[in-house]
């Protein structure tokens, strides 16, 4: 529970269904007593946002492609007629193609490397340049990030050079948007079973795998990302910008 969370206007991207890590970090920023918009990708996804929207009281849903620049200064200027100003942005979004996520890194194509920095790691700058000037009293800026941006994991691939520009993007952003009083950070989470992870293959390998290298032999789940998350959201952190924060049971610190 984030007492100091109270009032803040949130704006939560990356909510496809209830296993989602936004969602996860939406459920917390709620119980601190945040208000939450929400955009979602695509009709199919609406249907599965709207209601967990409803049930945190949030009638802000919107269609939102983070390629698509018009479609975001849209949403952009409809969170600012509906809310005025925006305390927190949670940028929760990835994607690559299939083929990318399989075989060897070698063998990405342009068009597969381009599209995975594109939504994965450019639609962060995309959002934190139009969320700056509703943050006038400053605010924070969260996106989610994977160990494999620094150590070679099995498929993850051009997914791993795409949360590496990520986490460096989190850096930069940081530099320029810290003297507005906009913090910029990552939640570094171990492995678990969303939708988009289910695109990577032998993701169940990689979930038994990473539960044996952690030093509390467990794997993490949405709670714990959406306590650190909530936490990097609230003023509980006001000094805290440019860095990436593991969640992963430990599994970072083990060679
Ligand atoms: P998820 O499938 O629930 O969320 C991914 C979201 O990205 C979806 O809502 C999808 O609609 C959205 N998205 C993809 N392309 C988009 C586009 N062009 N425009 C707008 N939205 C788009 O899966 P998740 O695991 O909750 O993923 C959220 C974030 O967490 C991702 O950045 C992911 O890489 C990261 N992450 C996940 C794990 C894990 O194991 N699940 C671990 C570490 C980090």
């Amino acid at each position: 529970m984030h007492p100091s969370l109270k009032g803040k206007k949130a704006l939560i991207v990356g909510v496809a269904n209830e296993r989602s890590l936004a969602w996860a970090i939406a459920q917390q920023l709620h119980q601190g007593g945040a208000e939450l918009a929400f955009t979602y990708q695509g009709e199919t996804l609406e249907r599965r946002v709207r209601p967990l929207a409803e049930s945190v009281k949030s009638t802000f849903v919107e269609p939102m492609n983070v390629q698509d620049d018009s479609n975001m200064d849209s949403v952009m200027s409809k969170f600012r007629d509906r809310f005025g100003t925006m305390d927190i942005l949670v940028h929760a979004v990835a994607f690559a193609n299939r083929e990318d996520l399989d075989g060897r890194f070698v063998d990405t194509s342009r068009a597969g490397f381009l599209l995975s920095m594109d939504i994965s790691a450019y639609s962060l700058v995309a959002l934190a340049k139009r969320a700056e000037p509703l943050m006038e009293a400053g605010g924070s800026i969260l996106t989610l990030s994977y160990y494999g941006a620094h150590k070679v994991m099995p498929n993850y691939n051009v997914m791993g050079v795409s949360k590496a520009a990520l986490e460096a993007t989190v850096r930069y952003l940081a530099n320029d948007l810290g003297p507005k009083k906009i913090r910029v950070n990552a939640v570094s989470a171990g492995p678990i079973k969303t939708l988009a992870a289910a695109g990577i293959r032998n993701f169940r390998d990689i979930l038994a795998k990473s539960e044996e290298r952690t030093p509390m032999k467990e794997n993490i789940d949405q709670d714990d990302v959406g306590a650190l998350g909530a936490f990097l959201c609230s003023p509980l952190s006001k000094h805290i910008t440019g860095s990436t924060m593991y969640v992963d049971s430990g599994a970072h610190i083990m060679a």
